[in-house]
């Protein structure tokens, strides 16, 4: 993978180019694929962004999401902008395989490729040129850095504000996670002059949901949490019929990990959804508990050091089972 230093000087002669996202994209990977065509787009660069999936309709506020295209709706069509591409950007993802349903296309293709992420131990051979820093608290946090970098940055719009601003909220649990660094307030601070509203986009990511969900937030808490204070660990397990009951939509269940943490003492947090298609793991850590090794070596998974996600394809129970096992194994871990 080339330094993406090294596309600077070609930003200037158009192309048509695509943005893809990581499958079920968070505030994060809508952001960072929204801003980034944004900023393209002043260049005369003709531009798609092609999401693996859906995602949560609480993301629908973000200028642009609308002309995003679903790979699972609109394969076709999304195939024919593929095959014409002449760049893909792949935001927010490591790995080709966390496009999911894309992955064959995307490995089908030899237009080049171009990383920006943040996640740890990328892929770097699938990409022709790329920037991973696992130090950066977002990938919106990448765009800025690549704007400035590229010496545009005069560019910054409105639209291209809110959306880096939100995922960098997003991925920094509101400023609070250890990968907030000076950097990032400092980001802040630069947005904020140049006319950000922040209280707008907080309004928008945590201001806007219906009741159904707010109930089922209720009901797992009081209902589907248990808590092991011998390996300060608190597991949320979540049935299917839960799902149906409170009609939990893709995104509604986003959070629901974080609610734990706030539980004295607390090391590991972990929920599993019995999605249709498999059990969906994610896991949340404070201080020196390595979720990506975890999510890893137990459940297909991987991201961050404090926030991992991962799957399985067997039932919930078992899932479930292989997770006190790992518990077992990792108990001095967790002290
Ligand atoms: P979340 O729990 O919010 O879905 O994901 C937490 C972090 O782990 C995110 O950065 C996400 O991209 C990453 N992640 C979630 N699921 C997987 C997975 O199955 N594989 C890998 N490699 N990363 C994942
Ligand atoms: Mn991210």
């Amino acid at each position: 993978m080339k330094p993406i230093q090294d596309i600077f000087p070609l930003l200037n002669k158009a192309r048509r180019i695509v943005i893809v996202p990581h499958q079920k994209p968070d505030a994060d990977a809508m952001g960072a694929s929204l801003s980034l065509k944004f900023f393209l787009m002043q260049f005369g660069h003709s531009i798609t962004i092609i999401s693996p999936t859906n995602w949560a309709g609480w993301l629908n506020w973000m200028p642009g999401s609308n002309e995003v295209i679903d790979y699972d709706l609109y394969r076709e069509k999304a195939d024919k902008i593929l095959d014409e591409a002449e760049w893909i950007f792949c935001l927010d993802f490591n790995a080709i395989y966390r496009t999911k349903n894309m992955t064959a296309k995307l490995g089908s293709l030899t237009c080049p490729k171009i990383l920006i992420d943040h996640h740890q131990q990328p892929d770097e051979k699938s990409f022709e040129w790329g920037i991973s820093d696992t130090n950066k608290s977002s990938t919106c946090e990448m765009i800025y850095d690549l704007i400035y970098a590229s010496g545009h940055s005069d560019k910054f719009t409105t639209e291209m504000m809110d959306c880096i601003y939100a995922g960098v909220v997003a991925d920094t649990g509101s400023f609070r996670f250890s990968s907030t660094t000076a950097a990032v307030h400092t980001l802040v601070a630069d947005l904020k002059s140049r006319g950000l509203e922040h209280m707008h986009v907080h309004n928008e990511l945590f201001d806007n949901f219906l009741e159904n969900r707010m109930r089922f937030i209720g009901h797992v808490l009081m209902n589907r949490m248990e808590v092991f204070y011998e390996y300060n660990t608190v597991l949320l397990v979540i049935p299917k019929s839960d799902l149906l009951r409170y009609q939990i939509k893709t995104g509604d269940t986003e959070g629901l990990v974080n609610y734990p943490q706030s539980i004295k003492g607390i090391k590991l947090v972990a929920i599993v959804i019995d999605r249709d298609e498999e059990r969906k793991w994610s896991f949340r850590s404070k201080g020196d508990f390595d979720c990506n090794t975890f999510a890893r070596n137990y459940f297909e998974g991987g991201g961050h050091f404090n926030a991992s996600g991962g799957r399985s394809s067997l039932s919930l129970e078992e899932t479930v089972k292989n997770f006190h096992k790992a518990l077992k194994e990792n108990i001095h871990l967790l002290q």
